[in-house]
């Protein structure tokens, strides 16, 4: 499926559809500065790569990570919820204070052997999540913008937040601190993506689905009640189609994540099977299911609840609820329109805006930033299919092409200095 999404991707006349569009100078002075450092970066990321830690042990990251803002002159700031770096570059002009963070963890796994030539030393421990990529970005985004320091306005925060992978590293940074330590007045991030390479998408408001556990208790044993409340419960799916699968719509130009009449707009989910469960003289029923929005999972709740009102079951229910599983990620409304209208001023044949909520109970703990400050989160595309190249996040023939680090440099390193010009 995720291949012929990216076949579908690269073949469609979108990509191609729009002219180039000139490099302003400070766009061609910040491609310049990366491109200058392209090898350092490339060999960065490798080191990273071969030296992979899993959450709440990322010492030598975090160590290789201040080394390199200190060698560049800024305010560090170390051991923030962790392993947690910040640094911090002011330049002499007033604007906006614009924050980036990149996620900094590998993850422990038994997974075949990993495609790099620069494997992993550390065994069972890979970058799969391409978080050494994020953070050799981040890092070529803190070089470039430094050199350019004169050009520049306002300031710029550079986050590395550990222990994502386990969602506990974005709180313990907040804990720790963060925002009395920055004051930022936006907030970005970027995942790698199975799209074509330097596909920048994104879109405002959620972009994965809300995931949640949904368990209904029952006073009772009895078969037919329960098939009947299992039935209840699959009325909750809005969606006729296959989300994922065989039969998916995923990748259908007019009615996929990407499409003008996305399926994936509004929806209700169901993602397992409905397993039931004794306990004493009760029964558990549990399953998982994705909800697109608020609104997608208040009237699931209410159908659920209205169980309570029907004359043949009421009396058996005991309770049903919706229990979190991840945070939900919702990227800010006007931050991230006015950031896909920049990016769309020079990059128009890279930006995509989604139609589409992504289902399936990926998130990032980079939701809690976005509850605090407001801001968008990217994915970006890393994947080069003619060279079975495939940023497919987890799975264990995950790569990356590398040439998304200079053009994600470029691109953010841009996007930051042209957000931080506008008054605060
Ligand atoms: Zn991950
Ligand atoms: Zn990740």
């Amino acid at each position: 499926m995720i291949r012929s999404l990216i076949l579908f991707l690269i073949c469609s006349s979108w990509i191609y559809a729009q002219d180039m569009v000139s490099p302003t100078p400070l766009q061609q002075a910040i491609k310049t500065e990366s491109s200058l450092i392209k090898d350092q970066l490339i060999s960065l990321r490798r080191d990273l790569h071969q030296h992979p830690e899993i959450a709440g042990n990322e010492k030598r990251t975090s160590a290789v990570i201040s080394k390199l803002l200190n060698d560049l002159g800024l305010e560090v700031h170390e051991a923030v919820g962790g392993y947690g770096v910040v640094g911090i570059l002011k330049t002499d002009k007033p604007g906006k204070h614009i924050a980036w963070r990149a996620d900094i963890d590998a993850l422990s796994t038994n997974l075949e052997e990993d495609p790099a030539d620069f494997k992993s030393v550390n065994k069972g421990v890979r970058h799969i999540c391409g978080h050494d990529v994020h953070t050799t970005i981040a890092l070529g985004i803190a070089h470039s913008l430094t050199q350019l320091k004169a050009q520049l306005s306002g300031t710029y925060y550079f986050v590395f937040q550990p222990a994502e992978e386990n969602i506990t590293g974005a709180k313990a940074m907040l804990d720790d601190g963060l925002l009395d330590l920055i004051q930022p007045d936006e907030f970005f991030a970027l995942h790698m993506t199975p799209f074509p390479t330097g596909i920048v998408a994104t879109k405002p408001g959620e972009l994965y689905a809300h995931y949640k556990k949904v368990v209904v208790r029952l006073d009772t044993q009895d078969p037919k009640i329960i098939d009947a409340v299992k039935e209840q419960m699959r009325t909750l799916t809005t969606v006729k189609d296959t989300m994922f699968g065989k039969d998916s719509s995923f990748e259908d130009p007019i009615k996929g994540i990407v499409g003008t009449e996305s399926i994936y707009q509004k929806y209700s989910f169901r993602e397992s099977d409905i397993w039931a469960q004794q306990e004493g003289e009760q029964t558990i029923l549990h399953t998982y299911y994705s909800f697109s929005d608020d609104a997608a999972l208040s009237d699931a709740g209410l159908q659920l609840q209205n169980l309570f009102d029907h004359e043949e079951l009421s009396t058996y229910i005991k309770s049903c609820d919706f229990e979190p599983v991840s945070y939900v990620l919702k990227n800010h409304p006007e931050t991230t329109r006015a950031a896909l209208e920049t990016l769309q001023q020079q990059f128009p044949q890279q930006t995509l805006e989604l139609s589409g909520v992504f289902p399936g109970g990926r998130s990032d703990d980079f939701a809690l930033f976005l509850d605090k400050v407001p801001g968008t989160y990217f994915f970006v595309g890393a994947t080069d299919v003619e060279k079975n190249i495939i940023a497919m996040p987890h799975a264990p023939f995950f790569q990356v092409d590398e040439k998304v680090i200079g053009q994600s440099v470029e691109i953010f390193g841009w996007l930051m200095a042209k957000r931080a010009r506008s008054p605060r």
